[in-house]
């Protein structure tokens, strides 16, 4: 059969590898494999969520309530901003697409890090946007204001903490950014570990609320996958101007939120003292990777999220991710990205042991 000639150009998005088919593949029970590939929340959710979602399991066949005015009005709380500055996606990966579908014609161009999230180019190259990265596959703005004055794109997508390598924007140099550009330039800005970067470092802290405030161009987006802990929920949302959020509800497909997802993210965005030991979690057991790094002379770039990338130099970083594989480990290798390295969840204190213990093991090989 033949499909829109624009699938020839795009490549499947490479998800983390499940558990289960490490279990299938490895033969190793299901309780002993680790998955730290997808930036997940190791320590689950809060207790209050898993009751809020068990006592709604009737209501299994009832349609959404499609306003989702319960959440919007606890996110409308939560960031102080107006009930119609905010949409709710399955995931904010929905968003991201409803955003390059709404902005974007063919030809138009869309600019991004280097390296990034690799769904941006994905939903772009599905509108036959073109392209344009940054050079350097940090996030470096001198450059992204360089590149929107030679291309004028439709959307600049910046990511920050960025995803898969971890660096994050000041933001006092994201808003002297946006004062460089029009305003009818889309400029989404990807929050999904934003939650993360505020607990380690105020300075790199966006409020959605300003931002949307001064600048009537920006997309803000935000996640229940990570911090939040509801990865297996979808759910994700938008905080941007209202003309913004109007055209995007255009293409929203009705109840694209489940009731229980639904239910779940209102609950967790209430369980602030849940979020708070987590960040503390995280930012602890993120300096036992930075120490066995400096110790074994690993180049390592500094993290603002719930991840830490690995630049391997002497190993091999696919050989690394597919022997920690056999030994049941799941960890991200960025070799798709043609770069040498992995990425390495965070997990809780146990895990993180066993991993180290193992990296440990490699580099003695
Ligand atoms: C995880 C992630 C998202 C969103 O994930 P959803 O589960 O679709 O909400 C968006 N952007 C980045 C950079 C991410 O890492």
């Amino acid at each position: 059969m033949r499909f829109n000639e624009v699938l020839d150009c795009l490549h499947t998005y490479e998800a983390g590898k499940p558990i289960e088919s490490v279990v299938a593949q490895y033969g190793i029970a299901a309780k002993d494999v680790i998955k730290l590939a997808s930036n997940e929340n190791p320590n689950g959710v809060a207790p209050a969520v898993k009751e809020r979602v068990a006592q709604a399991l009737d209501k299994m066949n009832l349609y959404p309530d499609d306003s989702m005015s319960a959440l919007k009005n606890a996110l409308s709380r939560h960031f102080d901003v107006a009930f119609g500055q905010l949409i709710i996606g399955s995931g904010s990966d929905q968003i991201i697409e409803l955003a390059v579908h709404a902005k974007c014609q063919k030809g138009d161009c869309v600019l991004m890090a280097g390296i990034t999230f690799a769904m941006y180019e994905i939903y772009s190259k599905a509108v036959q946007a073109t392209i344009v990265r940054t050079k350097s596959a940090e996030h470096d703005l001198t450059e992204f204001l360089e590149l929107y004055r030679a291309h004028s794109p439709a959307i600049i997508f910046l990511c920050t903490p960025n995803n898969p390598l971890g660096e994050c924007l000041l933001a006092e140099d994201v808003r002297a950014f946006l004062r460089e550009i029009d305003s009818q330039t889309l400029v989404i800005i990807d929050g999904a570990y934003q939650e993360y970067a505020a607990f380690k470092d105020k300075n790199r802290a966006l409020s959605p609320k300003d931002l949307v405030a001064e600048f009537p161009n920006v997309l803000y987006l935000g996640t229940f996958s990570k911090i939040y802990g509801l990865g297996g929920m979808r759910v994700g949302y938008g905080i941007a101007h209202a003309p913004i959020i109007a055209a995007l509800h255009k293409l929203r497909p009705p109840f694209n939120v489940t009731t229980l997802s639904l239910l779940a993210a209102e609950e967790a965005l209430a369980q602030q003292d849940f979020v708070q030991d987590c960040l503390r979690q995280c930012a602890c057991e993120m300096v036992r990777y930075e120490r066995f790094c400096e110790e074994k002379g690993i180049a390592f770039i500094r993290s603002f999220a719930n991840f830490i990338t690995l630049k391997l130099e002497s190993k091999d970083s696919t050989e690394l991710a597919q022997w920690l594989l056999q030994k049941g480990l799941i960890v991200r290798n960025l070799a798709s990205y043609h770069l040498n390295a992995i990425r390495i969840t965070i997990g809780t204190e146990s895990q993180n042991t066993r991993l180290l213990g193992l990296l440990e093991e490699f580099w003695s090989l």
